[in-house]
């Protein structure tokens, strides 16, 4: 197989291949769009965050038909290996085929996420000869690091309510769903008294911890709440305890692996460590099949001077102990997918604050706001602040979809089956399902693996086809 770039579609994608594309790094590739756009006399804008949005007119015949949009983001995940001088800024990746047909870049990460779904849109729009829709090809920018593009569009500049998402590969796998979400920090003022009373480390570890997006679902220990169980467990023993300090958890959208807590008691040490372990032996049977790595770490601490007073430590304590968290709802629909969960990713303490963030996800926007309210709620009896931002909107499943029904058809004359696939992840089409609630959505790309590795590869083959199958349900979109 070599990658033959009398396709144009090969062509494109080389042509993408010499510009730099990192995401926060797309006016170059956004340039070449745009002059692309111009060459070939067709109407196009961009914007200040560099999407561009091109449209071609109907073909002779099409001339009644429902408008439809392409999509793919042009930005692409910089990752090279260890040996590799690749400069991102201003290297083209170098292009090489293997043995077996897939396309690499030499020691850096291919772009195929996107590149594979904007070369398409750029040889459809090349096309003369391929009878299609009123189309408009929508190039979005820094999807990789948050959506960013995507969310900057405005509902007036969409003109459709039909959509062809080009970031979801697989050529016989379509995605039918993707999750929303909203960030949620939650605060309150520290306060700190002195100090005269012995004090205790507690840490949580060997967690498996993962991303909230896929493995919320999985059962596993929050170390952060995890925690504050082992604590409040003392309290409900009738152990007096201070907090002293609390962190835990990197990152809002990573399930908390590890946690570190300080408390003073005047509690004699040895009947603490005996509650502590009770709860821990607690736990542990209840993850024994999803987590069975869990355990405490117990030890005196020295030179503590200074702790929370008891109400905050009461309140810190409380407020985490009732919080909604992980797993909370499922699709009767679609096996295993989850479409709302609660991840209190991290705890940390501020110079002024005592800072929880979390990241709800939720297919159906009601979810979130549910949740939301719950915090408020909570927040609202035990003095802290809920601030959320960074809203985003999701794609609920729909069980009629006229473009799935087309893309159905298409591939199963190929003599396979079309597979529907659900994520609780964000992507892009929850965007546009936000922005215009009516948009019919499907995804569609080739096999590649690897995405965001210096493995990651191309089928071109899948390639090949996969472009003859979008084409298709274009010219049948009528
Ligand atoms: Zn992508």
């Amino acid at each position: 197989m070599i990658f033959d770039l009398s396709k144009k579609h090969c062509f494109f994608f080389n042509e993408l291949s010499k510009i730099p594309r990192g995401s926060r790094n797309e006016k170059a590739v956004s340039d070449y769009i745009v002059s692309f756009a111009d060459e070939r006399g067709l109407k196009r804008k961009q914007d200040e965050v560099y999407n561009v949005l091109i449209e071609k007119p109907a073909s002779p015949g099409y001339e009644d038909s429902e408008p439809l949009i392409l999509q793919a983001h042009i930005d692409m995940v910089c990752e090279k290996n260890k040996d590799s001088h690749h400069d991102f800024e201003k290297d083209p990746l170098q292009l090489y085929v293997d043995d077996e047909g897939w396309l690499h870049a030499k020691g850096t990460t291919l772009g195929a996420d996107d590149g594979t779904g904007v070369a398409y849109m750029l040889a459809i729009l090349d096309d003369d000869t391929l009878p299609h829709p009123p189309l408009q090809c929508i190039f979005t920018a820094m999807e990789e690091i948050g959506l960013v593009g995507a969310s900057h569009l405005k509902k007036e500049d969409i003109h459709g309510k039909r959509l062809i998402n080009l970031d979801s590969g697989g050529e016989t796998v379509t995605t039918v769903s993707s999750s929303g979400g909203a960030r949620a920090r939650i605060t309150c003022p520290l306060k700190s008294e002195e100090n005269d009373l012995p004090a205790y480390f507690i840490g949580i570890r060997g967690l498996l911890g993962g991303h909230s997006e896929n493995l919320i679902n999985q059962e596993r220990g929050n170390a952060n709440l995890l925690a504050v169980r082992i604590l409040k467990e003392l309290q409900l023993a009738g152990v007096q305890l201070n907090l002293v300090s609390f962190s835990g958890g990197l990152k809002y959208n990573a399930i908390p692996r590890e946690a570190d807590i300080v408390f003073v008691s005047d509690t004699p040490q040895n009947e603490l460590e005996a509650q502590i372990r009770h709860t821990e032996k607690e736990i542990l049977e209840e993850l024994e099949f999803s987590d069975a790595g869990f355990r405490v770490e117990f030890r005196r601490e020295e030179g503590i001077t200074e702790r929370m007073p008891r109400t905050l430590t009461d309140n810190i304590l409380n407020y985490m102990y009732l919080m909604p968290n992980g797993f909370l709802h499922k699709s009767m629909k679609i096996e295993g997918l989850t479409t709302a969960s609660m991840n209190a990713g991290v705890v940390k303490m501020e110079e002024k604050e005592f800072v929880i963030e979390d990241l709800i996800r939720s297919a159906i926007a009601s979810h979130t706001d549910t949740v939301i309210r719950q915090l408020e709620l909570l927040a609202e009896f035990f003095g802290f602040e809920v601030s959320v931002g960074e809203r985003y909107s999701g794609w609920n499943f729909s069980d009629t979809s006229p473009l799935r029904k087309i893309l159905r058809e298409v591939v199963g004359e190929t003599g396979r089956t079309l597979t529907e696939r659900a994520s609780h992840g964000g992507l892009e089409t929850g965007i546009f399902k936000g922005l215009i609630p009516e948009m019919d959505i499907i995804t569609y790309g080739p096999i590649a693996s690897g995405a965001h590795t210096p493995d990651e590869k191309l089928d071109l083959a899948s390639y090949d086809r996969s472009f003859e199958i979008l084409k298709e349900v274009i010219r049948r979109a009528k």
